[in-house]
């Protein structure tokens, strides 16, 4: 591996790593990504990403393409947040820390990593250009915000607009090893993901005096039941994804006045497969609810998005022989002599583009503690991807 090569990931990687930017904090980044784009001699154009309703939320996705009127598009995507420091760690999170060839710190594998390779290709691509070849493919180079906040809304915003309108296949550079159960090393290429369903559950029971419970019905012991219930729901399984699961993440209700409460809310999220479905799971979970025989009134509803919509990160599985995908596994046994194929058992914004039909993987330089204290990816690796990227841009023999 070139030394220069590394230096230069490792210390762009550290750049990254020391701004502060967990979920509805990315103006920094975005502003750097911008720039950075801008020094190397691209185009980046500001995509604004905003959101009124809950959370008062304006930042911006950053795009750069490279358009040679081609048949074909590339989408090329690194998402710029992190999530929010975790105790525990002995590394400094917020500052790179290079220990054997591996880069420890706050997203330094979910995603700022990817997002090094993703400025790295870019840069190459313009220097092949400017030396006078041509790429193969239109490639649109995304780095986008909010992918760890609930909405997912930079991949919703780029999704919506005319930029996604000609993609025909999309690379996402999460740490795929970070994503699989399996450990298969990089290059390791996820050509499939569990989805993510989420639903709110409601229960109005009647309020009462604390000392006499018997003449009210009590929201939160009825959400217990519900709770357990919910564990009992049978989900589909299908190969080769790990086994859907469920969780109740979020919960809401009485207050501390001596009464019975009469309000419970939970939030379920359901890790599935692509044989599941998100009308037939609600209509399972409302038949659980009825077999309670609850005295509270209950309700289930869809989690809604920033724009009232179901948020429903989409389950998919695509045809390893899809041309995209094989040209691309070709390319990582040319450059790394061997490629593993796995599918994602977490959600994120691929679970977007694939629901907007375009074919979709990730392919991530190789990580481990995503979300965890101790997060680091494989430096080399970074590199590697780089170099596999821009191959594959400059493929031409594509039929
Ligand atoms: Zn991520």
């Amino acid at each position: 591996m070139n030394k220069d090569e590394m230096n230069k990931a490792c210390r762009l990687l550290n750049d990254l790593i020391s701004i502060y930017s967990p979920y509805f904090k990315e103006h920094e980044i975005s502003e750097f990504v911008y720039r950075r784009m801008m020094d190397i001699g691209a185009n980046p154009v500001k995509q604004e990403v905003t959101e009124a309703r809950d959370y008062n939320y304006k930042c911006a996705n950053v795009i750069s393409t490279l358009n040679f009127d081609k048949a074909e598009t590339i989408l090329i995507n690194a998402h710029m947040d992190t999530v929010y420091p975790t105790e525990g760690w002995t590394y400094p999170p917020l500052k790179g820390s290079l220990v054997d060839n591996e880069v420890y710190g706050l997203g330094s594998a979910d995603m700022k990593g990817g997002l090094v390779s993703l400025l790295l290709t870019l840069e190459e691509c313009l220097k092949r250009i400017a030396e006078g070849m041509e790429p193969s493919f239109n490639v649109v180079f995304l780095a986008s915000v909010d992918e760890e906040g609930p909405y997912s809304m930079g991949a919703k915003t780029f999704i919506r607009s005319k930029y996604a309108d000609n993609v025909d296949f999309s690379i996402v550079l999460e740490s795929t090893r970070g994503l699989s159960s399996s450990n298969l090393s990089f290059p390791a290429i996820a050509h499939g993901s569990r989805g993510c369903y989420l639903y709110e559950i409601k229960v109005t029971g009647k309020s009462a005096h604390a000392a006499d419970p018997a003449s009210g019905a009590n929201a939160i012991d009825a959400m217990a039941e519900i709770i357990s219930g919910i564990k009992k729901i049978p989900l589909e399984k299908h190969e080769p994804f790990d086994d859907p699961v469920s969780n109740v993440i979020w919960i809401n209700g009485g207050e501390r006045a001596l009464s019975t409460p009469e309000k419970c809310s939970i939030l379920v999220d359901f890790h599935v497969t692509p044989s599941e479905d998100p009308a037939r799971l609600k209509t399972r979970i409302a038949e659980m609810l009825r077999s309670l025989n609850l005295d509270a009134k209950t309700e289930v509803n869809y989690m809604k998005d920033d724009l009232g919509e179901p948020m429903i990160y989409n389950p998919y599985l695509l045809d390893r022989k899809n041309r995209y995908i094989d040209l691309l596994a070709k390319t990582c046994s040319k450059r790394e002599g061997k490629v593993a194929f796995v599918t994602s058992m977490c959600v994120g914004d691929f679970n977007h583009f694939a629901g907007k039909g375009i074919p979709t993987v990730v392919l991530g330089p190789d990580g481990e503690n995503l979300h965890r204290a101790d997060e680091k990816v494989n430096l080399a690796d970074v590199v590697k991807l780089k170099d596999i990227l821009t191959e594959l841009i400059f493929w031409k023999q594509l039929k």
